[in-house]
């Protein structure tokens, strides 16, 4: 798909500033951040970095899903392999405004994030359209954690391997969903997300230290020849948390985790940065994460990092080191 067209897609990065938590509240902190929207500026101390969009805190599950999300879905329909990733420290507002965490109960509230949106909007385009049969939907879950590859739809827990073939790069044994509805869909949702926060009781806090992928695949068969047929999978990302482990907890298995999670979220960074600059060896073989995504990033495919920041003065340093990170990938 899409051999007629060369240009390879920038990556769009998008700021999102949560408001203050009752608990910043509490502390008495205060907003460190400016945001000036006409220009899609930030400024945070004495530094001011500008992106494709910066969203302040009033914005909406609504507005961010209709800049973000429904862009990408358009591509997805044409065919585009698509990626959208959450970055940022733990409490940021990654799985809120991806909805990793979302049920079925909770897809009818404003507060619905970008997952159950697009799910959605993908269905109500698919029944609309002239031959809804044409199109197939699946969906997979999976969490990289310590760089094992774990499926989160199977009762397995076994490490996979991620293998290539033909250019398409795909995780050997992961379990594929077919799904024909929003709520089929919210179901493996939930399912998925069981099994990752059942590690995470067992394992401390686990789904901060790991990277959540719900990956909808779409098989297009063209009805007549002005159509293409297709397949192509949107990876939607809530990576691990960001922050750097405090000198104190960075001991035995917290430090392991934190060294893996660093040189997954550097080596993602670097493959971004690599995509912006277009150098020619982009160095995917760097980390699972990387590896994982290489025919969903950059290339054909339409590529976007949504980093959240707290806008508190108390997280000030982790929201800087957001922002350089994200100022390094656009
Ligand atoms: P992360 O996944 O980055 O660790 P969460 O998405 O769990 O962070 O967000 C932490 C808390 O802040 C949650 O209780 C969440 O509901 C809340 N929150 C995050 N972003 C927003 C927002 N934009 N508006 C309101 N509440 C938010
Ligand atoms: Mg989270």
């Amino acid at each position: 798909m899409g051999e007629n067209v060369k240009d390879p897609m920038a990556v769009q990065v998008f700021i999102r500033a949560r408001p203050l938590s009752q608990k910043e509240k509490f502390e008495r902190a205060q907003m460190c951040v400016q945001i000036f929207s006409e220009t899609n500026q930030i400024r945070l101390g004495e530094k001011i970095f500008a992106f494709d969009h910066v969203f302040a805190p009033e914005g909406s599950q609504v507005d961010i899903y209709n800049e973000c999300g429904a862009q990408m879905l358009k591509k997805f329909l044409e065919g585009y392999n698509c990626t959208m990733l959450a970055y940022g420290q733990t409490g940021s507002g990654k799985t809120f405004t991806m909805g990793t965490e979302e049920t079925k109960e909770s897809i009818k509230k404003d507060s619905t994030g970008i997952i159950p949106r697009l799910i959605s909007d993908l269905f109500q385009t698919i029944d609309n359209s002239a031959c809804p049969s044409s199109y197939k939907v699946s969906v997979s879950m999976l969490e990289i954690y310590l760089e094992d590859v774990v499926d989160l739809l199977t009762t397995s827990s076994e490490p996979l391997n991620i293998r290539e073939q033909k250019g398409t790069v795909f995780v050997q044994g992961l379990s594929s969903h077919t799904v024909a509805s929003l709520e089929d869909t919210m179901t493996q949702l939930e399912i998925g997300c069981q099994a990752r926060t059942k590690g995470s009781t067992a394992m401390n806090s686990q789904s901060s230290r790991s990277h959540a992928i719900f990956t909808v695949n779409l098989q297009k068969t063209a009805i007549d020849e002005n159509e293409c047929s297709y397949n192509a999978k949107f990876h939607l990302v809530d990576l691990a948390g960001s922050e750097r482990l405090k000198k104190t907890q960075a001991e035995g298995d917290r430090k392991k985790e934190g060294i893996k999670i660093n040189e997954g979220l550097l080596a993602l960074g670097n493959v971004i940065q690599g995509l912006s600059d277009g150098v020619k060896h982009v160095p995917y073989r760097d980390s699972k994460i990387t590896r994982l995504l290489q025919d969903s990033l950059g290339g054909n495919s339409c590529t976007m990092m949504i980093a959240c920041i707290s806008p508190a003065d108390t997280n000030n340093e982790e929201s800087l080191s957001t922002l350089r990170y994200a100022d390094r990938a656009k």
